[in-house]
């Protein structure tokens, strides 16, 4: 047996029932075959692809806290430190109600590799919480944050681990969660990022994923000679990487047609009015099928269906497995060219090989969705020099990283014989960095 299926199945029997871990390390592992293949006595001596696999940490813990009834709530917090060979754990805190630690431990591991690409030294985490925002008032969201963070405080610092927002935490819960870190330990420092402009945040972090992702597929697009303008484009989901891969998409003159939350979605063929969106999601954290109150002549349908509608480009930017075999086969009858990953594995394994088979474009979550991340380091080196950048400095940088994540990921793919597979150029190009930095630290 291969080094890496026995690997595999080394991981599938110590972690049962964590089948979203499984399916990210399964999709990891078959295309680093290549690699690994080549260099098999070497990994295997030190063990590296076991210890890859394992996180380095999981911190799990209780969150006990009262609601606007006088009721004790009591959710599930957790931390999965997977990684530190090339930087301090970074990586987001979702806040939903079906998080639980094969979840985490799925989106750490990929983080590892995301992190890697970006070219800047941070190793990778993830963590959160089974306690759901939505619907809660905001004295309710304090009080959770204030809990979770009195827990989670003893186990991160800004050259330690530094967690940033996902789904469920924006700009309101980084606020309460910095404000008790910073009650408790006394120190103000960037141990969070996705922070408020006035008090340590980044320019253009809000916007960073969706920009990124915009400007990973742009640069995609360039090289077969093409551009988003005139193109008409499908994205999943209505939060942060939603709106803001909207926005630039519009910005490079394509037009936006649908957009979903996980009750259904919205399709506007004039194209989405995207200020009406953000004042919906942004501000009174309502649901899509408000915007057709705004707009009567766009459509609302409740329940699945997004990726039925044509379009040349299409982003997932809403959750995992959100995009399945049929969905796949439905934008590619439907003339669907490109499809970029704004969302952390949206597409199942079955839709992401018939994209590879059909050979269309396609860039996985963890190249197309680095610029989050990318700005959060960002974030942090400014926390470090006490400075703050312009918006157009950071966007500029932002800009040179997701292009250069493209010349990565394109390069790793060629060097090993697969040109134009950007899942296994991603994969490659991430873990070679992260290996290497493995191997000169030792059995760690
Ligand atoms: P938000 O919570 O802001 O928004 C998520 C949106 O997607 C919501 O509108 C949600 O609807 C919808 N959604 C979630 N699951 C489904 C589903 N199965 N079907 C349809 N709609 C769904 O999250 P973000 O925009 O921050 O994150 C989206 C994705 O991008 C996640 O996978 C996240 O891990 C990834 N990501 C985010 C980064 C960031 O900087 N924010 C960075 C890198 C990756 P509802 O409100 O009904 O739940």
């Amino acid at each position: 047996m291969s080094y890496v299926d026995e690997i595999y199945e080394r991981v599938v029997a110590n972690n049962p029932g964590e089948t979203l871990f499984h399916q990210a390390v399964k999709e990891v592992l078959d295309s680093l075959k290549l690699v690994i293949d080549a260099n098999e006595e070497k990994y295997r001596s030190v063990s590296l692809l076991e210890r890859l696999t394992e996180p380095e940490r999981i911190i799990s813990f209780r969150v006990p806290w009262v609601d606007d009834n006088g009721k004790v709530q009591v959710n599930k917090g957790y931390r999965v430190q997977f990684n530190s060979a090339i930087g301090p754990y970074k990586g987001g805190l979702r806040f939903r109600y079906d998080v639980n630690q094969s979840m985490l431990k799925f989106l750490g591991f990929e983080q590892i590799f995301k992190n890697s690409l970006t070219g800047l030294p941070i190793g990778g985490g993830k963590g959160g919480s089974d306690f759901d925002p939505k619907g809660k008032s905001d004295r309710e969201v304090m009080a959770f944050c204030q809990s979770f963070m009195t827990e989670l405080c003893k186990y991160i610092g800004a050259d330690v681990d530094v967690p940033a927002g996902d789904q469920g935490v924006g700009g309101r819960e980084i606020g309460f969660m910095y404000g008790q870190y910073k009650r408790i330990t006394g120190l103000y420092e960037g141990v969070l990022t996705g922070k408020g402009l006035t008090w340590g945040g980044s320019l253009v972090r809000t916007q960073a994923t969706g920009y990124g992702l915009v400007y990973i597929a742009e640069e995609m697009l360039k090289h077969v000679g093409d551009s988003f303008n005139g193109k008409t484009v499908v994205i999943s989901g209505a939060g942060n990487v939603a709106i803001y891969a909207c926005e630039k998409a519009q910005q490079l003159g394509a037009k936006v047609v649908a957009l979903c939350d996980s009750n259904g979605y919205i399709y506007d063929a004039d194209g989405i009015k995207l200020d009406i969106v953000k004042d919906i999601k942004e501000v009174r954290r309502g649901r899509i099928k408000e915007y057709v109150d705004a707009v009567p002549t766009a459509k609302y349908t409740a329940g699945k269906g997004i990726w039925t509608i044509p379009c040349d480009i299409a982003l997932p930017c809403a959750g995992q497995n959100e995009l399945d075999l049929e969905d796949a086969k439905a934008l590619i009858a439907n003339g669907c060219k490109l499809v970029a990953e704004g969302a952390n594995m949206p597409s199942t394994r079955e839709a992401t090989d018939y994209f590879l088979e059909k050979k269309i474009l396609f860039m996985p979550g963890k190249a197309a969705n680095a610029g989050g991340v990318a700005t959060s380091a960002l974030e942090m080196s400014q926390n470090s020099q006490r400075l703050s950048w312009s918006f157009a400095e950071v966007d500029a940088k932002l800009h040179d990283i997701m292009t250069g994540i493209y010349a990565k990921v394109s390069d790793a793919a060629a060097r090993y014989g697969v040109a134009g597979n950007f899942v296994a150029g991603a994969n490659i190009a991430g873990f070679e960095k992260v290996a290497d930095a493995m191997m000169s630290q030792g059995i760690v």
